[in-house]
């Protein structure tokens, strides 16, 4: 046999690896290719934390060069992120996941990577409570706090009514990824 039989297991164990790396850079900033396009860098290199320069410098899994992670990258995952979230809430949340999508915005207020976005954010929800009472609730609840933010960048208003078209439950087999609520209104856990 010419092929170790132990190597399509390694092979796997480095795509892994890769992958891992890759995610790590464009979470820290250390990704070391320029932006493809206009949109600036959120994060880049300062000479103090450039890595070694014997560390490998195209680390992608697919041989893709990674990119820096722009403001505006992180503002589509980020919106992909919470509308699916929202799209999969619960018609009849309990007690608990009413206070968690709560807490998840304060948190995003406070911890969101673009400080400029996370002090505007903090601003609309002093003025736009978090409502997540239900799924339709909190999708619409939402929508609207993005076209604030739409609005406050001079990008058009979305119509709120066609959310459930833009942004549907997660295609995922047999409802596995379905967040569980309460199935009577009086069944608060
Ligand atoms: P995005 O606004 O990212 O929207 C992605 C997709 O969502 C759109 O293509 C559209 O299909 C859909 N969509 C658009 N509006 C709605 C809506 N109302 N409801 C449902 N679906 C909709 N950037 C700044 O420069 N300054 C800021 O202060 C700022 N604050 C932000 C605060 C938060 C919490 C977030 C998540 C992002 C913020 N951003 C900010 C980023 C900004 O909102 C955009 O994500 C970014 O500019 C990219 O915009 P985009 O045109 O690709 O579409």
């Amino acid at each position: 046999m010419s092929e170790n039989p132990l190597e399509p297991i390694f092979k796997t164990f480095q795509r892994i690896s890769n992958s891992i790396q890759t995610q790590l850079f464009s979470f820290t900033g250390l990704a070391i290719h320029p932006s493809p396009s206009n949109e600036k860098p959120l994060l880049s290199l300062s000479p103090s934390n450039k890595p070694n320069s014997s560390y490998p410098t195209d680390i992608s899994a697919k041989g893709k060069a990674s990119q820096p992670v722009t403001k505006e990258d992180l503002g589509r995952s980020t919106w992909t992120f919470l509308h699916t979230l929202a799209a999969q809430y619960p018609e009849h949340p309990t007690r608990q996941q009413k206070k968690d999508v709560k807490e998840l915005m304060t948190i995003l207020s406070r911890m969101y990577p673009c400080k400029e976005c996370a002090d505007h954010f903090k601003e609309v929800l002093r003025a736009n409570p978090v409502q997540a009472g239900s799924q339709a609730e909190f999708s619409q609840w939402l929508c609207h706090v993005h076209n604030v933010v739409n609005r406050s960048l001079s990008k058009p208003i979305f119509p709120c009514e066609r959310v459930d078209a833009r942004w549907g439950k997660l295609d995922c087999e047999q409802r596995l990824c379905d967040l569980q609520g309460t199935t009577t209104f009086g069944d608060d856990i």
